[in-house]
């Protein structure tokens, strides 16, 4: 039976290699795949050294992301989406009943780093979610700082990581809020 691209729809999926040994269903429309996560984690366990080849500067690939809500091409469930990284803007969808992602063209690319260290499962549980959750909070938050002190911010920041390393950073505070005294209102 022809599985359909979750995205053309009107696309039947063919059978691909995203690697040598990892197999795929790909459109040649799209060029999203469907990868199992079955798959993955075999060809995973196969890969001794992976993490030695993981390359450090990864290029970003130029990722077309899919922001719709996709519908699971085997069981017609709707995928979840889930962020990579704070970083990263794409979300990979997944069907939860089938374990099967949706990668859509040049994210395997991008993942590359994630899928060699064996993390890419990792992308689908709560912890990682809440990381990324808390990462953008924060450089939010930051955002925010920047806005408010203005030219000062790079400063202000600087002084903040100094302080963060210093074991005497409590009396370093409190030494300089004596300055408080001084400030106008
Ligand atoms: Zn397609
Ligand atoms: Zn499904």
């Amino acid at each position: 039976m022809a599985i359909n691209c979750p995205r053309c729809k009107d696309r039947s999926l063919n059978h691909s290699r995203i690697e040598a040994d990892l197999p795929a269903l790909s459109c040649d429309g799209c060029g999203g795949s469907l990868l199992s996560l079955l798959a993955y984690r075999h060809w995973r366990e196969n890969q001794p050294d992976a993490d030695a080849s993981a390359s450090g500067a990864q290029e970003l690939a130029e990722v077309q992301d899919t922001s719709v809500a996709l519908c699971c091409p085997k069981c017609q469930h709707f995928m979840t989406k889930f962020r990579v990284s704070a970083d990263a803007g794409n979300q990979i969808d997944l069907c939860v009943h089938c374990d099967e992602a949706w990668l859509d063209r040049g994210e395997w690319q991008l993942l590359d780093q994630l899928a060699l260290s064996g993390r890419l499962t990792q992308v689908f549980t709560q912890p990682w979610q809440n990381r990324v959750r808390s990462t953008e909070a924060e450089r939010r938050a930051e955002q925010r700082w920047s806005e408010r002190l203005g030219a000062d911010y790079a400063r202000a920041r600087e002084l903040r990581e100094w302080l963060r390393d210093s074991a005497s950073a409590r009396d370093i505070l409190a030494y300089v809020n004596q300055v408080r005294e001084e400030i106008p209102r």
